[in-house]
């Protein structure tokens, strides 16, 4: 493993243009659960019921419930050694932009600068009527559903089903991935659109594609030019270890 880390290390040298995807494999060290995973809240709350924004407009009292459990999970959680790596790999000059399809904020309390989240923040709330956005703390939970001072219902700014993804996010999002040289993608099967376009643009770019997961994914055999199986945690760390060591440009 080592070695293939010094690999990867490697194609660092000598490139500018680096996007690291990430996806819910990156958090379940912080103690979130994936949505779809035995544990995670898809397997209590059906997300047609609880997760989509008809579901939320009909009866946001109903659906408050599942979002208040998904705040105190994502309140609670903390960034853990892979995100910190990625955000030390930023502030070494290492990363252009990082898109995640996470919503826990965790890059951030991290320290990621350049992050581009498809599926919005569980950390800030919007007004559906004004769009005003507010932090978790300006907002009083304890009413029952939270509103607005104009008196619109306010939801946490995540993207429900049947919403779109912010249009912004995806224009960054392709843009950087179609001129990268290199691709990191951890803890994201990426089988999920619009992030499953983006190893494939890097590849179509020339790009290397690298994927850090516990496990093979769709884009292992096909598009991944390394696949690093294992603890996301412990291999990113060492990553950036390597770097520093091999890479003087
Ligand atoms: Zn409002």
């Amino acid at each position: 493993m080592k070695e293939m880390i010094g690999k990867v290390a490697g194609f660092f040298n000598g490139i500018q243009n680096i996007v690291v995807l990430t996806g819910a494999g990156m958090s379940v060290d912080s103690g979130i659960p994936a949505f779809r995973g035995s544990q995670g809240l898809w397997s209590k709350y059906d997300p047609m019921e609880y997760a989509s924004i008809d579901a939320f407009c009909n009866n946001p009292v109903k659906v408050w419930k599942m979002l208040k459990e998904l705040d105190e999970a994502v309140a609670c959680a903390e960034p853990n050694p892979a995100h910190y790596s990625l955000a030390e790999l930023e502030r070494m000059g290492r990363v252009s932009l990082l898109v995640t399809q996470n919503i826990d904020g965790l890059h951030q309390a991290a320290g990621s600068r350049q992050v581009v989240e498809f599926h919005g923040s569980q950390r800030r709330l919007r007004c559906l009527s004004c769009g005003r956005t507010f932090s978790r703390n300006e907002v009083m939970m304890l009413e029952d559903p939270p509103r607005c001072l104009c008196g619109g219902l306010i939801k946490p700014d995540i993207v429900f089903f049947g919403e779109e993804i912010p249009e912004r996010a995806i224009k960054a999002a392709f843009a950087m991935s179609s001129i990268c040289q290199l691709m990191l993608v951890v803890g994201s099967s990426a089988q999920v659109a619009p992030a499953s376009h983006l190893p494939l643009l890097a590849k179509q770019a020339g790009a290397r594609v690298v994927e850090i997961n516990l496990e093979k994914t769709a884009l292992s055999e096909e598009i991944s030019d390394v696949v690093l199986l294992g603890d996301a945690g412990e291999i990113l760390p060492e990553l950036v270890e390597q770097i520093r060591e091999k890479c003087d440009d």
